[in-house]
């Protein structure tokens, strides 16, 4: 059954992480931090019930026999995987954040196809049990937030190599009843506010390194899980003032934690993988194929969205809004914007069967790091054009407070005011500032993996020898 907003938070009362925040324990449901990601993620629960988000929100699940949330869906076609990023903009668009159950799905695509695999070439089980928690996951409803990225130490070395084995997570010992992990899964978007997160490699492993081979689900403050939350200039703004003079009220940053695995028992019903190092470097990939293409070219597009409507709006508070450079740089900004969009749309729509048989669908690849790469680096020029036009104010203007001062009031309003009065301008201005004077730019960079990784993989997946027999025949150069 679909839940709402409202019956998420009410069942995240009987959960108590154990969470740390500058450098105190802070509760889940009384911090200002920590309620933006279950705003957020109450907010994604209501959108699955309005009837005009339906489409996009929510599908039919065979596994059920019920409609679930989009959240908890396994791509069964190209139709699917383009709702999906659907998906992704409309939830960036609305939240102005994560959706925090993002990696999650992406996550459950990834490990359906190798499990079935796993199952058929190895004679193991562990796709059913994989689909007997989906099932569980989805006849629940629960909020499933997705851990990959291990801390890594020193990135020259394998895990094995490393002088301390905890910088990856790994299998610590293995019982009858299951088996215990240790390490850190480190920038974890919401998972202090999921009801459970999944957990796969960080990348392809080797043989010796099988004990870093594990994948599994672990539920929200298992015993033995720290969260220590990430702490920046914006939490101690929403610690200090009142949310509404904030970029984003409601739902603030893209909140991430370090998510500590000290000795955390897993009962074997919720492990995927475990030692099976061929099928981890499979595992990533198909999960790099689908968040690339919901990350990169659907959700930075709705953050982009907003972030264009911002300066369109300031161009208009300031007077500037007809000058042809102005429209021109409007102009740039729609064009990267939708350039990204269109890579995720091609990702989606030429997305195939994968693996063969299993009746699961993954994105194109080439599409969708396509997708990513194109949103990593025009994000740092929207940030440009959206700080010109948005002018010096963006940085420096006072507080929006300052308005209801007795002493500084009629200052600011007299000399904030453009074409539109000084507290349009000022509450406009704190959401470019959010956007261009924070944290998105290098979050964008890195969010589903650092561009390094993705421009690897377009050059793996360019056909050179094709381009070069082209080039070649009409040049007439002999084969
Ligand atoms: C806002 C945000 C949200 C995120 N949410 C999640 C989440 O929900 N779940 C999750 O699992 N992860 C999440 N991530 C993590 C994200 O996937 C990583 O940040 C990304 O994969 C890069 O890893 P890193 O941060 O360790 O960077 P690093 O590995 O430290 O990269 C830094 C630089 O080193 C380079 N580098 C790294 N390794 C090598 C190497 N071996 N050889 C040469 N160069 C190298 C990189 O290319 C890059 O230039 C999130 C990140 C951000 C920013």
């Amino acid at each position: 059954m679909l839940m709402s907003g409202a019956q998420y938070m009410e069942s995240m009362k009987k959960y108590n992480p154990r969470i740390f925040l500058g450098g105190q324990q802070v509760k889940l449901l009384e911090n200002p931090t920590t309620m933006t990601v279950i705003r957020a993620n109450a907010a994604v629960y209501d959108l699955a019930l309005e009837q005009q988000h339906k489409d996009v929100m929510t599908v039919y699940s065979d596994y059920t026999d019920a409609v679930v949330n989009r959240n908890l869906h396994i791509a069964r076609s190209a139709a699917d995987l383009e709702k999906r990023a659907e998906m992704a903009l409309l939830t960036s668009q609305v939240l102005g954040t994560c959706n925090y159950r993002c990696v999650g799905a992406d996550i459950l695509n990834a490990i359906a196809g190798v499990t079935w695999e796993m199952d058929r070439e190895l004679g193991t089980d562990y796709h059913q049990r994989f689909t007997k928690h989906l099932k569980y996951l989805q006849e629940n409803d629960l909020a499933c937030s997705g851990a990959v990225t291990d801390p890594k130490g020193d990135r020259l070395k394998r895990p094995g190599q490393q002088e301390d084995p905890d910088v990856y997570v790994h299998i610590k010992e293995k019982r009858a009843d299951g088996i215990v992990v240790r390490g850190a899964k480190v920038s974890q978007s919401g998972a202090i506010g999921a009801h459970e997160t999944m957990v796969i490699p960080t990348m392809g492993m080797k043989p010796g390194e099988e004990d870093f081979a594990v994948a599994f689900a672990v539920p929200n403050g298992a015993e033995g899980i720290t969260y220590i939350s990430q702490y920046t200039p914006f939490t101690a703004e929403r610690e200090l003032n009142d949310p509404k003079y904030l970029g984003n009220p409601q739902y603030g940053q893209r909140e991430t934690c370090i998510m500590v695995f000290d000795d955390v028992f897993i009962p074997w019903e919720k492990v995927f993988l475990c030692g099976e190092t061929k099928y981890c470097g499979k595992l990533i990939a198909r999960f790099a194929k689908t968040h690339r293409m919901n990350c990169g070219g659907a959700c930075k597009v709705g953050f982009a969205d907003i972030i264009i409507g911002a300066t369109q709006l300031m161009a208009e508070y300031s007077g500037v809004h007809k000058a042809p450079h102005i429209v021109d740089k409007i102009t740039d900004m729609v064009r990267i914007c939708e350039t990204a969009r269109a890579c995720s749309v091609a990702a989606a729509l030429k997305g195939r069967e994968e693996p063969v048989g299993s009746g699961f669908y993954q994105p194109d690849d080439v599409f969708g790091n396509a997708a990513k790469l194109t949103v990593a680096e025009g994000f740092w020029d929207l940030m440009k054009w959206a700080g010109d036009i948005g002018g010096g104010m963006a940085v420096t203007m006072p507080s929006e407070k300052e308005l209801d001062n007795p002493e500084t009031g009629e200052y600011v309003r007299k000399f904030m005011k453009a074409s539109a009065p000084a507290e349009a301008r000022l509450r406009i201005g704190k959401v470019i500032q959010n956007w261009c004077a924070g944290l998105h730019g290098a979050g964008t960079w890195h969010g589903a993996g650092s561009p390094m990784a993705q421009k690897m993989a377009l050059y793996h997946l360019a056909n050179l020898d094709e381009k070069k027999a082209l080039a070649k025949k009409i040049a007439g150069l002999e084969e």
